[in-house]
C-alpha cells in the first residue's frame, strides 16, 4: 500500500503518517519527488484498520499495491533508480558496458582482457571465479586466485569489477575483492544467497532465471531490497523456449515491461541470452535501442581456445568494432 500526499503536504503532515504507521509494527519507506512526497507500507497492512489514515493532513490518496514486490515496485518509486557502484553509475542517462571472458583462466587471460575492454569503452570487467556448469566435469573456476586476478585488473585499469557468487561462502569471499556481486541465472531463486547479499548492502546485478517470469524475478530483488540492500541491477540473458537455433531466447520486452513495473536499471546479456558470437552485435544494438541501461558481453583473447563459452564470445577486435558501432545508437537513446 502506497500514500501519496498532496503536493503542498507539510513535513509534520508527513511525519504524523509516518509516525502511524510505524506505531502499528509497520515499515516505512519515503520517496521524495520534487512535488510529491509518496509514503510506502511495508508490512501487513490490516494492522492500519481503524486508523483513518486517508482523513490524516496531507494526504491525497491511498494506492493499494496488488504485487507481491514492493520496494522494488515502481509504485513505490516512481523515478527510476540511480546505482552508485565503484567509481561510476547506473541508470537513466548512462549506458554501462560490463565486458570480459566468461571465466577467469589464468593471469595473462584476464589482465589483456581488461587492457582490450577498457581501451573499447567499457566501464566493468568481467569475470567468473565461482563457475556454474551444467556439467560437474567441466571447469569450475579458479575461485580465489581468479578473484586476486580481478583485483590486479582494477588496479591496472581502474575498471569495476563484477563476480558471480554461486553460494554463501563464495560471496564472503569475493566481497574482500569485487565492486558488484552477480547471482546468475541458475541461483537466481536461492533465496538464502539473496538475503545474504540483500545484507552484504554491496551493488548485486540479479540476472533473471532460466524459466523465471518477471513477477518471479522481481521477487527475486525484493529479498535483496527487503534486506537492507537498494543497489539492484538487472539483467535479461534470455529465457528457455522452445526455440533451437539460439541457447536461449532475448526477451527484448522484459526491458519495456520492467520500465513499467521497477525503477531498477537493466542490463542486456546477449552473450548467454544467444550462445552465438555472430548474434551479439545486432541484439545490443536492439537493447540499447529498446532502452536497456547497460549491456553484458562475453570478450576473449582467443575465444577457440576459451575453457567456457568461446563460441559466444568476441574477439578484441570484434568487441572494439561493437562499441563502435553501438556509438548512434546510444545517441540516438540519449545515453553517455
Ligand atoms: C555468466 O554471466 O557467467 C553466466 C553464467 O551467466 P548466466 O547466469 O546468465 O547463465
Ligand atoms: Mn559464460
Amino acid at each position: 500500500m502506497i500514500i501519496i500526499m498532496k503536493p503542498n503536504a507539510s513535513s509534520e503532515a508527513v511525519e504524523k503518517v509516518t509516525n502511524l504507521i510505524q506505531s502499528k509494527g509497520l515499515q516505512v519507506h519515503l520517496s521524495k519527488g520534487d512535488e510529491v512526497t509518496i509514503v510506502g507500507v511495508v508490512g501487513d497492512k490490516t494492522r492500519l484498520h481503524g486508523s483513518n489514515i486517508e482523513i490524516s493532513d496531507g494526504v491525497d490518496k491511498i494506492v493499494n499495491v496488488t504485487e507481491s514486490y514492493k520496494l522494488v515496485n515502481k509504485k513505490f518509486h516512481p523515478e527510476n533508480s540511480v546505482i552508485p557502484v565503484g567509481n561510476t553509475v547506473i541508470g537513466p542517462g548512462t549506458l554501462t558496458v560490463m565486458a570480459g571472458p566468461c571465466a577467469i583462466e589464468n593471469h595473462d587471460q584476464l589482465l589483456s582482457s581488461a587492457y582490450a575492454v577498457k581501451k573499447s569503452g567499457a566501464t566493468f570487467l568481467r569475470g567468473g571465479a565461482y563457475k556454474p556448469r551444467t556439467s560437474p566435469y567441466s571447469f569450475q573456476g579458479l575461485e580465489e586466485e581468479g578473484l586476486k586476478y580481478m583485483k590486479e585488473a582494477r588496479e591496472a585499469t581502474g575498471l569495476n569489477i563484477i563476480c558471480e557468487v554461486t553460494s554463501l561462502r563464495a560471496m564472503e569471499t569475493a566481497v574482500k575483492y569485487v565492486d558488484m556481486l552477480q547471482i546468475g541465472a541458475r541461483n537466481m531463486q536461492n533465496f538464502e544467497l539473496l538475503k545474504e547479499v540483500g545484507k552484504s548492502g554491496i551493488p548485486v546485478l540479479l540476472k533473471r532465471g532460466l524459466a523465471a517470469t518477471i513477477d518471479e524475478w522481481l521477487n527475486a530483488a525484493e529479498y535483496i531490497i527487503s534486506e537492507g540492500n537498494p543497489n539492484i541491477v538487472l539483467c535479461e540473458r534470455g529465457i528457455r523456449t522452445y526455440e533451437t537455433a539460439t541457447r536461449n531466447t532475448l526477451d527484448i520486452s522484459a526491458i519495456p515491461v520492467i520500465r513499467t513495473k521497477s525503477h531498477l536499471p537493466i542490463l542486456v546479456d546477449p552473450s548467454h541470452a544467444t550462445g552465438v558470437r555472430a548474434y551479439v552485435e545486432p541484439l545490443s544494438k536492439a537493447a540499447v535501442a529498446v532502452g536497456a541501461d547497460g549491456l553484458m558481453i562475453e570478450v576473449h583473447p582467443c575465444p577457440s581456445c576459451a575453457l567456457s563459452d568461446g563460441p559466444q564470445s568476441l574477439t578484441f577486435e570484434q568487441f572494439d568494432t561493437l562499441m563502435k558501432d553501438l556509438k548512434p545508437y546510444m545517441d540516438l537513446a540519449g545515453r553517455k
